[in-house]
């Protein structure tokens, strides 16, 4: 066994030529995989390729403060070529995989291309989850990418500019109404954090508009669960929604949106509200990618194995919002939820188990720095 670092190097025997190992998606499962996997695996033991859209790490939990201005989009954006010195970076999207041929198709944004592997990783996240409620599609807004957190700042701000122009007559101000509204779909992360943030930063600004005053504003986060951060318990969860009350914003539960308009927001108990910020943060869908695969799914995520790997197919992980990995934990008849702090520790774990080690390697690496929100 040598030493590399903190962590340790395999002595299993030398392969002929170094595995190639490709992962797909460089997000948290990836990323921490491929950091993992380069420490443990020295050049003459394994190649590593990221196929990914982008050449960041997107800390995706922080968003809300882009959205905001607090933060700048590039302090959340961890360069991958930085970062990953070792690992070659392939731009795009897999778009299909032969796990019999062990190889894989990507599109590029210049071409595309095709990639052979010896060991895959699956670790494409997941998007945005689409509900198919009219108008939601055309007029809602996701909070997912930083081009979605920069669109959503400049178009609160662009409201209050644009309600600060309005003349005082009944049309002015009805479209004043909608200007000032601010909807949130969905009371898990995205949409608590985003409404929570948006509105201490808005109700700290707003008086350098002549004619708003912060108090007109209106807030509206929504959701059909019974509670706010159910992830977090009822505790917590109770103390959010206090803070949030406190501060002015109206937290509707139990009711969602029945339909959406540019300018307005209908909702199931059929309140309807004039606005035109409707910001979705009500869940997540597993990467389109996992439905195209026709293995076994597990409400849309990749059903795996508790090590991570994938049933039926030879070298194959998956880890992250796209796999139902069991819930060792808490319940193993469960997936661990889709959170950053799972799909880190999956990547860190795969990337320890493979190629085995010997008991003793496991054993002296028990313990793993974990970042909690
Ligand atoms: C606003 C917001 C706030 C959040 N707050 C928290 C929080 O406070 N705490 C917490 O633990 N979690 C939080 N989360 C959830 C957390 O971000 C996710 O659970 C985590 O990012 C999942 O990691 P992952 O590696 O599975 O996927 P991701 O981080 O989503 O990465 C997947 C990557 O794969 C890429 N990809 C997708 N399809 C393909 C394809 N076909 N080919 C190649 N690449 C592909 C994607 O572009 C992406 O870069 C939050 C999420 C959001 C959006």
């Amino acid at each position: 066994m040598r030493k590399f670092g903190r962590s340790f190097r395999t002595t299993a025997p030398l392969p002929a030529t170094p595995a190639r190992v490709v992962v797909v998606g460089g997000g948290f499962g990836g990323f921490y995989a491929l950091r993992k996997m380069q420490k443990l695996l020295g050049p003459e033991r394994a190649s590593f390729t990221l196929v990914a859209p982008n050449d960041y790490l997107l800390y995706s939990p922080l968003l809300p403060e882009v959205a905001t201005g607090v933060l700048d989009p590039r302090d959340i954006a961890v360069s991958t070529r930085q970062t990953l010195r070792r690992t070659k970076l392939a731009l795009g999207h897999v778009t299909s995989v032969d796990f019999e041929q062990h190889r894989l198709k990507v599109s590029g944004p210049e071409s595309d291309t095709e990639l052979s592997w010896d060991k895959l990783i699956l670790a494409p996240g997941s998007v945005t989850r689409q509900f198919d409620i009219p108008g939601v599609a055309e007029h809602a807004h996701g909070l997912k990418t930083l081009s979605e957190a920069v669109f959503i700042r400049n178009h609160v701000l662009a409201q209050l500019d644009a309600a600060d122009e309005l003349p005082d007559t009944e049309a002015g101000r009805a479209e004043r109404k909608e200007r000032l509204t601010v909807v949130a779909v969905g009371a898990g992360y995205t949409g608590t954090e985003f409404v929570a943030q948006m509105q201490n930063w808005i109700r700290g600004i707003a008086t350098r508009w002549a004619s708003i005053d912060p108090s007109e504003i209106r807030w509206l986060l929504i959701d059909l669960a019974p509670a706010v951060l159910p992830e977090l318990g009822e505790k917590l969860g109770k103390e959010a929604m206090d803070v949030l009350a406190e501060r002015g914003v109206e937290v509707r539960l139990g009711v969602t949106v029945a339909s959406a308009t540019a300018t307005s927001v209908t909702l199931t108990d059929d309140d309807v509200v004039p606005a035109r910020t409707l910001v979705w943060g009500a869940g997540v869908a597993p990467s389109p990618l996992i439905a195209q695969l026709e293995l076994p799914t597990e409400k849309g995520r990749l059903v795996v194995d508790p090590d991570m790997t994938v049933p039926g197919v030879a070298d194959v992980w998956a880890i992250g919002d796209a796999a139902a990995v069991p819930d060792l934990a808490a319940d193993p008849s469960k997936p661990t939820p889709p959170t950053a702090q799972h799909a880190q520790r999956q990547g860190i774990a795969v990337a320890r188990k493979w190629p085995p080690l010997s008991a003793s390697e496991t054993d002296a690496r028990t313990s793993t720095r974990i970042w909690v929100w």
